[in-house]
């Protein structure tokens, strides 16, 4: 029977499974948020973001998903006379041009069917044919587990169109994978708080360049909780326009102390040698749904090729271990699965998990 008082431990790709100790900076005392002491705390987190993110540019923190920041992105960097580029590849990069145009943005769509990448040459075909302010892309599509090859993708842009601003979501990629955001030339890069830094829902985590924050100055209606120029210029002061999810600021600081202590690079080798195992044992006994090449190092969608019942097999794994790996996402519900090795999983948690996946399926 199902009691949220005692949860599987979560191997699905968001929110994911959270450490003890993590848990514990969730539960100090409060501060009030326009105090001294917040704004140490707020200084401290931003310049160990900056860190993790290589910026010496703005980073701001929202009470808000991620999603937050997809709206936020569309209402300060695209104005009214504006065309933002949306590339699309799966279900969360498509639901990011359906916010654009809800924000009530001229929106084009550059789409590939799900499971392929968006490659750099599809997008300075579109980007030479036609006039963008911006370009929407997904570093990582969680929904399929394919991986952009997004530092291909900036070196193209620098190159050729370096005034069009970039945007990219990088919520299943940040932290798991590398992103020298000055360098790359990106404008803003967004990702919330329960992916790879592996810490509960509630804080999204954003990046956003000086020119982008300039552009901002010029869009009109850009709103109020999610406005790109107020969040700067409370971060003058270490603050946030609003009441901030200060908790989850504590967890974020206690977490950027260990990826920095632990060093950005053997973070992200540690995520790749996870990758490795679980692509390795996915491919041994079913296949990869994505092309090699770009199956994503943070999560790894298998394709069905046993045609096993993928709920079923959750279920009585969930039901014997208690712990909760994914089904495929929308309609790859049940020709694919998706183990997600980001964060705080370990390579021992992942060896264990795909030993119960074969003693259920009976395979070796
Ligand atoms: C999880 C996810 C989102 C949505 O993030 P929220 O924090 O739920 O708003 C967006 N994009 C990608 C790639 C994701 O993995």
């Amino acid at each position: 029977m199902a009691d949220w008082r005692n949860p599987p431990k979560l191997y699905i790709p968001g929110p994911v499974y959270v450490r003890p100790d993590v848990l514990e900076q969730l539960s100090r005392p409060t501060l009030g948020h326009r105090d001294k002491n917040y704004a140490q705390l707020h200084g401290e987190v931003v310049d160990m973001l900056k860190k993790v993110l290589y910026t010496e540019q703005n980073v701001f923190l929202s009470t808000s998903s991620a999603s937050g920041i997809w709206e936020a992105g569309m209402r300060n960097l695209v104005g009214e006379n504006d065309t933002v580029l949306c590339t699309m590849c799966g279900a969360f990069s498509d639901k990011w041009a359906d916010v654009g145009k809800a924000c009530g943005k001229n929106v084009d769509e550059l789409k590939v069917e799900w499971g392929q990448p968006v490659t750099t040459e599809m997008i300075d075909k579109k980007l030479a044919a036609g006039k963008y302010a911006a370009i929407a892309l997904v570093y990582n599509e969680t929904s399929t587990g394919v991986t952009n090859q997004l530092y291909e993708v900036a070196e193209m842009m620098k190159a050729k169109y370096p005034d069009v601003l970039v945007m990219v979501d990088a919520v299943s990629a940040m932290v798991g994978l590398p992103i020298h955001f000055d360098k790359l030339g990106w404008d803003l890069v967004l990702a919330s708080v329960q992916k790879c830094f592996a810490i509960p829902p509630g804080l999204a985590v954003a990046a956003v360049s000086k020119r982008a924050l300039e552009k901002a100055k010029t869009v009109k209606g850009r709103g109020y909780y999610f406005d790109f120029v107020e969040f700067a210029k409370m971060a003058e002061k270490n603050q946030t326009p609003t009441t901030p999810a200060i908790p989850h600021i504590m967890a974020l600081h206690y977490q950027c102390t260990r990826l920095l202590s632990e060093g950005m690079e053997n973070v992200w080798n540690r995520h790749a040698t996870m990758a490795s195992y679980v692509q390795g044992w996915a491919k041994d006994r079913f296949g990869l749904f994505a092309e090699e090449k770009y199956a994503s190092k943070t999560l790894t969608t298998v394709k069905n090729t046993r045609n096993i019942p993928v709920g079923d097999v959750i279920k009585s794994i969930q039901s014997k271990y208690n712990v909760a790996f994914g089904n495929g996402y929308g309609k790859l519900k049940d020709v694919t699965f998706r183990i997600a090795h980001m964060g705080d999983i370990t390579l021992e948690d992942m060896k264990q998990l795909t030993g119960w996946i074969d003693a259920e399926i009976g395979a070796q």
